[in-house]
C-alpha cells in the first residue's frame, strides 16, 4: 500500500472537477453519462494505484478491496451519481472518506482480520431515471429487473441502453451479495440539526419512512359573481381548510414527523370562476412505521370531515410508501462508544432524507453517520462542510473501520 497521505478536501474538489460541461452551475453527474464514466475511471485508477483489488460489477458498482484473513466483508462507500446542479458533498464526502480511511488503515496496520471493502455505488438519487438506489438495490439483490427494462430517462434512452453504452455490457445477475457483514455510510447531513445544535457528528438509528398521495377535491364550478357564499361548492376553500388541518394534525404530533403539501392544481383554474375540482400532493414522513400510519389515518378522517363540511366529495391515492428503515442497533451504540472515545460531540438523530444505508439496511447491519451541512442547504451548488467536520467524520470512520475490521473480537 502506498503511504502517503492525501487532502481530503482536495480530493473532494477532484471528484467534483468531474461534472457535465453543459450545465453551469454545481456538480451535475448523472448516472452513465459522460462525466459520470470519468468520474468511475478516475476513481478506479487512483485506487488501483493506493493498492486495491478494484473490480466493477454488472450495474456499474465500483468495489476496491482489501483483503483479510477472513472473507467476510466490512462495507463502506456512497453514491457516485448526483442530483442536476448538485453540491460537492453529497455522496462524493463518503466515497472519498472511504477511500482514505481503508487505504490508510491498511498502510498503517497491515493486513486486516476481516477484508475491507469500498463501494462507490452508481446511482442513488434518481436524478436520470425514474428509479432510485440503483446501485445499492443491485448489492442487495432488491432490484427488480423488470422494472429496469422499461425504464426510461427523458431523452428516451433506456436504462439498460445507457448502462451498456457506459461499458457495463454484462447481463444482471439476480441475488446479490451475501459475504456483506457490515456497512457503514458517511454522509452530509442536508439538513442543519447538527449546525444548530453545535454538534460534529449525528448517527442515524433510523432512515425515516414515507408516503405520498394525492387528493382530489370535486364540488362544482360557479359564477364567481352570482353564486352567494352559502351556496358555494368551493373545492378550494374544501382543500385549503384540508391542507391546513394536515399540516396542523403533522405539528401537533411534533419532531421528527414532517408533512408537505408541494403541489396543487385547480380547475378550471380562472380567476373568475369557483373552482370546481381541486387536487393536491401530502408527503409525510416519519421514522416509526406505526405512527407513520397512524397519523396517516388521522388525516385522512379529518379530510373526510372536512368534505362533509362543505359538501364536496374527496378521493385520494397513496402513491409511494417506504417503510422506515432501523439501523442496527448494536453497532450504533459501538459507534457511540468510540465517539465518547474520541470526545466527539454527537448526536442520535433520525434521517429525514433516503440514502443507500436504508436499502443496504433492510438485509445487511448498516449504520449510517452524518456531519454538518452548512445552513443545511443540500442538492444545491451551495452545499459547504467545514473542513474540520470533514476531517473529524473520516477520523471517526477510520476508528469504526479499524474496531471492526483490525479488532472483532472487542465489538462491544
Ligand atoms: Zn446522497
Amino acid at each position: 500500500m502506498k503511504t502517503e497521505k492525501t487532502d481530503l478536501q482536495e480530493m473532494i474538489e477532484w471528484l467534483a472537477s468531474f461534472t457535465d460541461p453543459e450545465e453551469k452551475n454545481g456538480v451535475t453527474r448523472l448516472v452513465y453519462t459522460e462525466s459520470w464514466s470519468r468520474a468511475l475511471k478516475a476513481l478506479q485508477e487512483w485506487m488501483r494505484q493506493l493498492g486495491f483489488d478494484v473490480t466493477t460489477d454488472s450495474v456499474g458498482n465500483l468495489f476496491g478491496r482489501i483483503q483479510g484473513e477472513t472473507d467476510e466483508v466490512i462495507l463502506t462507500g456512497s453514491h457516485l451519481d448526483s442530483v442536476r446542479q448538485g453540491g460537492k458533498y453529497d455522496g462524493s464526502y463518503g466515497i472519498i472518506s472511504s477511500i482514505l480511511a481503508v487505504s490508510e488503515l491498511a498502510a498503517l496496520k497491515g493486513k486486516p482480520h476481516k477484508t475491507m471493502e469500498v463501494v462507490i455505488f452508481c446511482e442513488e438519487e434518481g436524478s436520470r431515471f425514474p428509479y432510485t438506489y440503483l446501485g445499492s438495490s443491485y448489492v442487495t439483490g432488491e432490484y427488480i429487473e423488470a422494472d429496469l427494462q422499461e425504464i426510461k430517462d427523458p431523452a428516451g434512452t433506456s436504462l439498460i441502453e445507457a448502462k451498456e453504452k457506459a461499458g457495463f455490457l454484462n447481463p444482471l445477475v439476480p441475488g446479490g451479495r451475501s459475504d456483506v457483514q457490515r456497512f457503514v455510510e458517511l454522509h452530509i447531513e442536508q439538513g442543519c440539526l447538527l449546525e444548530k445544535q453545535a454538534q460534529d457528528i449525528g448517527i442515524a438509528a433510523a432512515v425515516t419512512g414515507q408516503k405520498r398521495f394525492t387528493v382530489h377535491v370535486t364540488g362544482k364550478a360557479d359564477h364567481a359573481g352570482t353564486t352567494p357564499m352559502t351556496m358555494r361548492r368551493d373545492a378550494m376553500e374544501g382543500a385549503s381548510a384540508m391542507i391546513q388541518k394536515t399540516l396542523d394534525i403533522v405539528r401537533r404530533l411534533g419532531d421528527p414527523a414532517v408533512a408537505t403539501v408541494g403541489q396543487i392544481e385547480a380547475s378550471p383554474n380562472s380567476v373568475n370562476v369557483i373552482p370546481g375540482y381541486v387536487s393536491f400532493s401530502i408527503d409525510i414522513r416519519h421514522p416509526e412505521k406505526k405512527v407513520l400510519e397512524t397519523v396517516c389515518e388521522t388525516i385522512e378522517e379529518a379530510m373526510r370531515a372536512t368534505a362533509r363540511f362543505y359538501r364536496l366529495s374527496i378521493s385520494s391515492e397513496c402513491f409511494m410508501s417506504v417503510d422506515p428503515v432501523a439501523m442496527d442497533g448494536g453497532m450504533i451504540s459501538e459507534i457511540e462508544h468510540l465517539c465518547k472515545d474520541r470526545g466527539q460531540n454527537y448526536r442520535i438523530m433520525y434521517s429525514g432524507a433516503g440514502h443507500d444505508a436504508q436499502v443496504m439496511g433492510r438485509s445487511i447491519p448498516s449504520a449510517l453517520l452524518f456531519v454538518p451541512s452548512k445552513d443545511g442547504i443540500s442538492h444545491d451548488p451551495m452545499e459547504f462542510t467545514d473542513p474540520l467536520h470533514l476531517e473529524s467524520g473520516l477520523a471517526l470512520l477510520k476508528d469504526i473501520l479499524y474496531s471492526w475490521a483490525y479488532c472483532p473480537q472487542k465489538e462491544r
